[in-house]
């Protein structure tokens, strides 16, 4: 029987970045996948395919605006759509290749197959190939992630009501996608086919979409997309979706009790993800999953049978592939007896539309509902030198800062490149940094980052220069 220090079950970002960890402090790792191609939701029908979705529908955006710069582009300017999900395709395998790669070359066994308990130190592995092998360990990670979640009284056909995961391979262009859910992904994939050139509705159950960000991000991405021509449906509850040939019919009923109906030809169920854990078999090691389907853990990340973790999206806190893999370094480093720490609070959050979303630590509403007293500077990306040189002048950054001693509480931006803006944000807030300290470093000009400048000077007695 194969023997190891340390198996994870699950190649996502939060397991295979595990994996990499336990191999580099000398443990001997084996990580086992059920899919045929390792990286997991993120790489295969997350993050990657659907930022390379985004990349293509956004040069496709981006050719309309070429006369404004002076460049004339004469004859037909067409979709290839197969041929854009034939580059998506070839950018996800190249990528699952990669961590391929990286097993190899850390010496990490990969076995393919469903993993599933046996007892707290050993794992039967259903292959790929029909035959099936049992492994032992001295400790295992748990990081099977998540698979989209849905409402109790629509069918899921895959075809026309479909996930995130049917929308990033469609087969055309939809006339009308009606997106259920005004979360992240349903935004970003709505935007991709907006630009395509198809109708978007979006029907939202709470007041306002990206409903966990700061509101003043929500309120301003709602009226950039509007302008694109995305359309809101916000305090709206699904009632029915149903299916007559190619038609589908989404129903909604508003706040005074008014029902409206939506007929598209494809409808995106995006509410949501839920912990996976099927044919994991947590309960034949003694492993407590909570009764929302999670993997119960402690701060250490450890579940209540002491030689097994759970990281990533399986277990509490946000559904998103960085903060798996800072799980996965956690946890092996807590293996090999280091104390490692992971601040929750810093853990950045991006909508990549284009103007793009980013935000980090709190927002007002979070400190308004704690009750903690506040300051906040603003700087909209339009007084930017550079934002008007490339024509990317929608958004702004606000820096909320604690009245008494500057610290920084939070910085919230949106607009062109805050997707990697907001590193910065989170390198000040680590460094526990006051409004006062960001405003009095240099920014390179001109640069989109000088707007965090600006928001630092504006919490700062308000002394914002360009504005
Ligand atoms: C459309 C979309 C876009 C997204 N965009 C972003 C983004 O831009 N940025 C971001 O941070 N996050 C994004 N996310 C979320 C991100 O994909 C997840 O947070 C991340 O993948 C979670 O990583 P994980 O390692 O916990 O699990 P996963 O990536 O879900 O991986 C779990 C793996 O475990 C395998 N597995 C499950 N059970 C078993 C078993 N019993 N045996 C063997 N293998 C098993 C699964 O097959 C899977 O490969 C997006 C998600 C979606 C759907």
């Amino acid at each position: 029987m194969s023997s190891f220090d340390v198996v994870v079950i699950g190649s996502g970002p939060g397991g295979y970045v595990a994996a990499i960890r336990c191999a580099q402090l000398g443990f001997k790792t084996a990580i086992i996948e059920k899919y045929a191609t390792l990286g997991g939701t993120c790489l295969n029908v997350g993050c990657i395919p659907s930022k390379a979705l985004l990349a293509s529908s956004h040069h496709f955006e981006e050719l309309q605006h070429f006369a404004d710069h002076g460049i004339e582009v004469s004859g037909e300017v067409k979709v290839n759509l197969e041929k854009m999900i034939a580059r998506k395709q070839a950018v996800v395998d190249q990528t699952s290749g990669g961590v391929k790669f990286l097993m190899d070359k850390n010496n990490i066994t990969v076995y393919n197959g469903l993993g599933s308990f046996d007892d707290a130190t050993h794992i039967k592995v259903f292959k790929t190939d029909g035959t099936s092998e049992i492994i032992e360990t001295k400790n295992t990670i748990i990081a099977t992630g998540s698979k989209p979640a849905n409402l109790p009284f629509i069918t899921l056909d895959k075809e026309r009501i479909i996930t995130s995961t049917e929308a990033l391979k469609l087969p055309e262009v939809p006339k009308h996608l009606v997106i259920i859910g005004g979360g992240v992904i349903g935004i970003e994939l709505g935007q991709v086919y907006l630009r395509l050139g198809a109708q978007v509705s979006v029907v939202e159950y709470l007041d306002r979409i990206i409903p966990g960000m700061d509101s003043s991000l929500s309120k301003e991405l709602t009226k950039v997309l509007k302008k694109q021509g995305m359309k809101f449906y916000v305090s709206h509850k699904v009632k029915s979706v149903s299916r007559k040939d190619n038609v589908v019919s989404v129903e909604a009923e508003n706040s005074k009790g008014e029902t409206i109906k939506l007929e598209g030809d494809y409808a995106l169920v995006s509410v949501g993800r839920k912990p996976f854990t099927a044919g994991l078999e947590p309960e034949k090691a003694g492993v407590k999953v909570t009764d929302r389907g999670m993997i119960d853990v402690n701060d250490h990340l450890q579940t209540n049978i002491s030689n097994i973790y759970a990281i990533g999206d399986v277990v509490r806190g946000a559904m998103l592939a960085h903060k798996a893999e800072e799980e996965g370094v956690m946890v092996a480093e807590i293996l090999a007896g280091q104390k490692p720490h992971i601040d929750y609070n810093l853990i950045p959050g991006v909508v990549y539309t284009w103007p793009e979303v980013a935000a980090v630590g709190k927002t007002e509403e979070q400190l308004v509902a704690a009750g903690i007293a506040f300051k906040s500077g603003s700087f909209p990306f339009k007084a930017l030198g550079r934002a008007r040189a490339g024509g990317d002048t929608d958004g702004f950054v606000k820096i909320l800062a604690d009245i008494k001693t500057d610290e920084v509480l939070g910085i919230h931006m949106i607009g062109a490149r805050c997707a990697d803006l907001i590193a910065e944000a989170v390198t000040a807030m680590e460094f526990r940094a006051s409004a006062e300290d960001i405003s009095r470093m240099s920014h390179a000009h001109p640069t989109f980052a000088e707007a965090i400048k600006e928001a630092a000077l504006a919490a700062t007695d308000n002394r914002a220069i360009h504005i």
